[in-house]
Parts: structure tokens; sequence; C-alpha cells
């Protein structure tokens, strides 16, 4: 039986002040209720280091939005992935689809972090969906097939047991329509073939598989009650406690 896993992606939002109290009252609302799930939260890289001292004794765990494959050196605005360790986090969100779509992220560059998050001790959550007009063209199995293929090139089996990999359908995201569990299932299903077929039977059934895209706590349940969906990766309704809770719970 797998493991649910609830993340929240908080993308360009909250400051310092604004982290603080949303951190706080996520901590205080878990702490009463009762879940089952892991729980991480992605702040931007301002706040990480201040969410590493707050959820510290919580059962929030953290992670970073991104990062770069380099070491170090003369790569302005980029940040390393020991940087990310040494602030405390233990996943780094990898290939989102703002990540690609704005900053024109390839699967090489994507594979390339993902490698260097692994050998660093950091944990993935590997992004991957089709935009609209590729899902309405017929083409969503090619381009999740491309992605998990390029992303995942070069890695072993044992690799695969620390990355997380999240169907967001692009269409999904922040547009307040969310895939129907059964479009979702369907490809979280077409997923785990793949890595069965790239890597293990054995691998493909451990293996997390999140679903992101407009979920609210009032479609979670359905959506995580699939039988290959494993969790959420959720935008906005992780910018408020009760909502992000909602999740929680629903999961
Ligand atoms: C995301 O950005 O990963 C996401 C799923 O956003 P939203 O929940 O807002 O659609």
């Amino acid at each position: 039986m797998r493991r649910k896993v609830i993340a929240g992606n908080w993308k360009m939002n909250n400051n310092l002040p604004e982290s603080e109290n949303l951190i706080s009252k996520l901590i205080s609302g878990l702490s009463t209720g009762k879940n089952n799930c892991d729980v991480i939260i992605c702040p931007p890289f301002t706040s990480l280091s201040l969410a590493a001292s707050l959820i510290k004794g919580s059962q929030i765990k953290l992670g970073a939005q991104n990062m770069y494959y380099e070491e170090s050196g003369a790569f302005t605005g980029e940040v390393s992935a020991s940087m990310l360790k040494s602030a405390g986090c233990e996943y780094v969100i990898l290939g989102h689809s703002e990540r690609r779509t704005i900053f024109g992220e390839k699967d090489e560059q994507i594979n390339k972090k993902i490698k260097k998050a692994l050998s660093s001790g950091l944990k993935p959550i590997f992004c991957v969906g089709e935009t609209l007009e590729e899902r309405e063209i017929g083409v969503t199995n090619d381009i999740i097939k491309r992605q998990v293929n390029e992303g995942l090139s070069g890695l072993s089996e044992k690799d695969l047991d620390t990355i997380i990999i999240a169907y967001e359908p692009v269409w999904a995201i922040g547009t307040g329509k969310t895939a129907t569990p059964a479009q979702a299932q369907e490809v979280h299903s077409f997923i785990r073939s793949l890595i069965s077929g790239l890597f293990s039977p054995a691998s493909a059934e451990k293996m997390i598989i999140q679903y992101g895209g407009s979920v609210k706590p009032d479609n979670a349940k359905e959506l995580l009650s699939q039988k290959d969906i494993d969790g959420a990766l959720v935008g906005g309704a992780c910018l408020k406690a009760e909502s992000f809770i909602g999740i929680i719970e629903a999961a």
C-alpha cells in the first residue's frame, strides 16, 4: 500500500511574515486533526530557512520549487542543491509546467537537475503534463512518454525510490478546471506502465504519483481515491491553511 503525499507549491507568494503566519496556522491545524499523509510545503527560496525552523517537530517537510544543476559558480540568480539542503530542504519540485513554459526549461535540463538533486540527497518531485492543445489533438500519451523517458534517462531503479512523479495537466493548473478522476487515473496508470517498462514492475508498484491541477478540498477525495493517484501537488489551495488542511484530511 503506497502512502499518500500532499505537497503545497506556494509559487511566488508569501513574504517572511506571511510565510510565518501560514506555517503557524498549518502547524496548529494539523496538530488537532488526524491524518496519515506525508505533508510537504514548498515556499519560495527566501522563506525556506524560516520555514525549516518553524516546522521542526511537526509532520511538515520542506521542499523548494526549483534549483540549478551546477554545484556553484557564475550562475547569477540560481540556487544549488547543496544550498537547498543547507536551508533544510528534503524535496525539490523539478520540471514544473511554469518552469517549462515561462522559463523555457527543456527535458534535458530537467534530467540534469533530477540527477543533481539525487546525488545531493534531495528528493525530486518531477512534474509532467500535457497542454490543452496536446490533449485536444490526442497526443497526451506521447508527451507524457517523452517527458518521463527523457526526465528519468540514465537513472537507476534505486534512484526511483526517492522520486515522486506529479502528473499535472497544464490546462488544469490554476484554471479551476480539474481533470476528471477518470481522466487523471488513466494517465496515472499510463505513467505507472511506463515506469514498469523502463525500470521494473516492482519499481512501478512503489512509485508515488501525485495529481496536480486545481485540487481543492471538495474534489480531493474523489481524485485521491483513484487506484493510481497517491497524493496531490497543490497550488492555489495551499495558500490558505484551511483549504490545504481540507485536502490533507480528504486524503
Ligand atoms: C501547481 O502549480 O502545481 C498546481 C497544481 O496549481 P493549482 O493547484 O493552482 O492548479
